[in-house]
């Protein structure tokens, strides 16, 4: 497994970082060219195929929403000084304001200024997808501050039909087995909470290219909930046959690891996150599957159930940072990007060379020393790779895969596969026919 801190991934670090800094002014949202931007720029780093999806196409129990572009916003005071400019910052309009422009006293433009009364000095970030409305979102020290006068208001944006848009990235496999990862890309000026997992999925797919891989991976950069939904509603067959799948969000900030399970609970992805985290000693904290959160609740909704976990650092909503301008690119850190990126990486390796297999001597323990498997010297303490032997050779009746046999050794995954290697080589073992890991130890 790589080493912590990124091992041989370290050196991507300060390019991941880069990428985040690049895609950080992009106002994106869940349409709209913020969107395209951000998937041409992906387009760039990996193969990736761009679907529309028209606005008002049914999609499951939701309709997909008018498109909204933003090319200006601003509040003036009676001095014609903007003294709120979505040039500075695009966390300063409610996203999928409605167009307005007029000029109203102070009283009036109140009920449209959201501010964070505890954390004075942040902007926060606020939506209004589904209810049309406007507003801007400022430091609440400003906010205050703000005298009584007659402001002119502005958000030169436009809401119509047009299309939903999300990215897809398949890289084909030979095992017949599909895993998954997503991420939303509908953040405007947002780093962790967004760009973290756009980067860290975008960098898993640059690597997974170049790299031999049995699996099939399929990237999806999705609005979040409505493009979950979306790319759920046009490809339910196909997402149906997902054996693994993760959903990376918040994940390049200074935090240990926190994952959140799939709503099986025990699918393999699950075993082989928890696994990776514990066997390379990363500070990690493991939650049960919520129906809260990012698109592992549309990927986990009942009609599907797929086994699609949720890797993150901090937990969403609970650092102060989350959902305001602190969330900006110092807040995350190119070691752990590439951190993130290593972990990931190592879980599925742990997959791709998973696998049940069947004891070929299987009427009590084969000879090992007679064939220079076993220490030569008895009474010697024994061998983790020996112990690893012991284990799989008494395990493989076809039924435990080599993760499920290591979590129960409490071995390294690494250690019971080059085990497995040993016992293959001198014929003691044979691979079972199924494909391994899609439906989980039997037992
Ligand atoms: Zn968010």
């Amino acid at each position: 497994m790589a080493a912590r801190g990124g091992g041989a991934f370290a050196s991507l670090g300060p390019e991941m970082h880069d990428l985040v800094r690049e895609l950080y002014p992009v106002c994106r949202s869940i349409t709209g060219d913020g969107v395209r931007q951000t998937l041409a720029r992906l387009g760039r780093e990996i193969p990736l195929s761009i679907h529309e999806v028209p606005s008002g196409t049914q999609v499951f129990d939701w309709i997909v929403p008018p498109e909204w572009n933003i090319r200006d916003a601003w509040v003036k005071n009676s001095r014609g000084e903007r003294v709120i400019d979505f040039r500075r910052h695009s966390l300063h309009v409610v996203s999928y304001s409605v167009p307005v422009r007029t000029r109203i006293p102070l009283a009036q433009l109140r009920p449209h200024l959201h501010s964070l009364p505890d954390q004075p000095d942040l902007i926060p970030y606020r939506t209004s997808y589904y209810q049309p409305a406007w507003g801007f979102c400022l430091p609440h020290r400003q906010l205050e501050q703000l005298p009584d006068d007659e402001y002119e208001v502005c958000i030169d944006a436009s809401l119509a039909p047009g299309h939903l848009t999300y990215g897809e990235c398949l890289l084909e496999g030979s095992s017949g087995q599909e895993v998954l990862v997503s991420c939303h890309v509908c953040h405007p000026s947002l780093c962790d909470d967004n760009l973290s997992g756009v980067v860290v999925a975008t960098f898993l797919a640059r690597h997974l290219q170049q790299a031999p891989h049995r699996h099939a991976y399929r990237f999806l950069f999705v609005p979040g909930t409505i493009g979950a939904i979306t790319w759920l509603s046009r490809n339910e067959e196909r997402a149906r046959a997902t054996a693994h799948g993760l959903v990376l969000t918040c994940i390049g900030d200074r935090a240990g690891f926190t994952y959140k399970a799939s709503r099986r609970g025990d699918a393999p992805i699950d075993v082989a996150v928890r696994h990776v985290l514990r066997h390379t000693q990363r500070e990690h904290t493991l939650l049960p599957f919520t129906p809260y959160g990012y698109d592992e609740r549309q990927y986990g909704s009942p009609g599907f159930d797929l086994p699609v976990g949720c890797l993150m650092r901090s937990h969403y909503g609970q650092f102060p940072q989350y959902h305001t301008s602190a969330d900006d690119p110092d807040f995350v850190e190119a070691g752990q990007l590439a951190d993130a990126l290593a972990t990931v990486a190592s879980v599925f390796d742990v997959l791709e060379n998973d696998g049940r297999y069947r004891n070929l001597n299987p009427n009590c323990e084969p000879q090992l020393g007679r064939r220079g498997l076993y220490g030569a010297i008895g009474g010697s303490r024994i061998e983790q790779l020996e112990l690893a032997m012991l284990w799989v050779l008494n395990l493989s009746d076809g039924r435990w895969s080599l993760l499920d046999i290591a979590e129960r050794a409490s071995l390294p995954f690494q250690t019971v596969q080059a085990a497995a290697q040993l016992l293959l080589r001198h014929d003691l073992l044979a691979p079972c026919d199924a494909a391994p890991g899609a439906s989980g130890p039997q037992h």
